[in-house]
């Protein structure tokens, strides 16, 4: 048997960047073989094998063909006659198609070094259109490599756009999305990851809420960019140039859907949107089965990311309020990243990504004033039950009061 590394780990390397987790795969071999050999089969029918010691993953070489809708109408063919150049042609990207042997001498049937050197991310086969998936993972390859300067190349983009017009889309399960979109959040430049989507047809299918912001205009006062899917590209932007984890992230892409629902007549204000979205976040969130504390955050965030920006104005019992929704006692770690979040909407805009966000710590205070609230003098005073809970809640209204009073004088 031959053993390749291929994919990432070739791709990586040319491109002088660090190399993570290696693939392998592996020519001329039975699954017996393998077995012998003490790999530890992945699945019951697929040829996917774990390394005894290193853990990595080695895959027989294998032909694919489609039979159905979805992944799971794949049928495959893996023996050892199944030569390289067959396994690598049905990759994804030509960058992804390429196979080194343990002396680094490259197999690059299909021109993935040329399109490195081209910046271009690009489809090995017209095979590419037999997995939707693939439509996703190359909008997230283009936001992680946007910085070096790949483009998605014009025949791919075509289709890419053909697949999100088949309807094919629909039959990607959520847990196959999700990993793709979480994956794609956390690159450098997340917002890519939206535009590719957006340009390819792809996102009007797989969120049609977010779309819907293009083209919707806000106040120049306060958005001096005024499109609201342009704010929305750049407060997740900033989101990635300040290492936000996956959680803000989330919560900034969806934090304004409610815009999406504004009656033209009303436009650019957009009464209550914080209260409107909540229905379309909760859509989108169940939509990909969002992890839970993705989707609490998204919906807090676009419920009270208004009442973030005018913390110094609000009364102490609204503020109260915010904290207590936030349960801020239990879950101070989710509240910060709800300050997190309206700093990164508050920066998200053309020409104020510097401006300071005094309500950042203006928030962080209250919550430290309202958490300082001792509640075992009120036990001794012999406050039981609900009026145990009231009486906390009445100290913890003064105690922001007088926060309040401090902070402006
Ligand atoms: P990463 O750095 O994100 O791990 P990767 O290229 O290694 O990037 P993997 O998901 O680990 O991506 O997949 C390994 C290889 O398997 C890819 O490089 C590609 O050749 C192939 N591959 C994975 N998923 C698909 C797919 N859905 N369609 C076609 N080829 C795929
Ligand atoms: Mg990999």
């Amino acid at each position: 048997m031959q053993i390749y590394k291929v994919g990432g780990a070739v791709r990586d390397r040319l491109l002088g960047k660090p190399v993570t987790d290696i693939d392998w795969v592996v020519v001329g071999a039975t699954t017996e073989e393998m077995l012998a050999k003490g790999f530890r089969p992945v699945g019951a029918d697929f040829p996917v094998f774990l390394h005894p010691k290193s853990g990595e993953e080695y895959a027989l070489a294998r032909t694919e063909r489609k039979s159905g809708r979805g992944y799971g109408g794949f049928t495959f063919h893996a023996s050892p006659e199944v030569t390289l150049e067959e396994d690598l042609i049905r990759r994804d990207l030509t960058i992804n198609a390429m196979a080194e042997d343990d002396q680094q001498n490259l197999t690059d049937p299909y021109h993935g070094q040329r399109d490195l050197e081209a910046r271009l991310l690009r489809h090995v086969s017209p095979a590419f259109a037999e997995d939707p998936l693939r439509v996703l993972r190359v909008a997230r390859f283009a936001a992680r490599y946007a910085t070096l300067g790949f483009t998605v190349a014009p025949e791919t983009l075509g289709l890419m756009r053909e697949l999100s017009e088949s309807g094919e889309l629909q039959a990607l399960t959520a847990e196959r999305s999700w990993k793709e979109i979480s994956r794609a959040l956390m690159e450098d430049q997340p917002q890519v990851f939206i535009e590719v989507l957006r340009e390819c047809g792809a996102l009007k299918v797989l969120m049609p809420e977010v779309d819907a912001l293009f083209g919707v205009p806000q106040p120049e006062a306060h958005h001096p960019e005024i499109d609201t899917g342009v704010h929305t590209l750049s407060v997740l932007e900033q989101s990635a140039q300040h290492k936000q984890p996956l959680t803000v992230r989330w919560a900034c892409l969806l934090h304004d859907l409610g815009k999406g629902l504004t009656p033209e007549e009303e436009w650019p204000r957009h009464i209550a949107h914080e209260h409107t979205g909540l229905k379309l976040i909760k859509a989108v969130n169940e939509r990909f089965k969002a992890p839970k504390d993705c989707q609490e955050l998204a919906l807090l965030v676009g419920q009270y990311h208004t009442h973030g920006h005018r913390a110094l104005e609000l009364k102490p019992s609204t503020l109260l309020e915010l904290l207590q929704s936030f349960d801020v006692y239990r879950r101070p770690q989710r509240f910060e990243e709800f300050i997190s979040a309206c700093e990164m909407d508050a920066r998200g805009r053309k020409g104020l990504e510097q401006r300071s966000y005094p309500q950042a710590d203006y928030l962080r205070g209250a919550a430290t004033a309202a958490r300082s609230v001792a509640v075992q003098p009120l036990l001794e005073k012999g406050f039981k039950g609900p009026e145990l809970g009231e009486a906390i809640k009445r100290e913890r209204l003064k105690a922001l009061k007088a926060y309040k009073e401090a902070a402006s004088a």
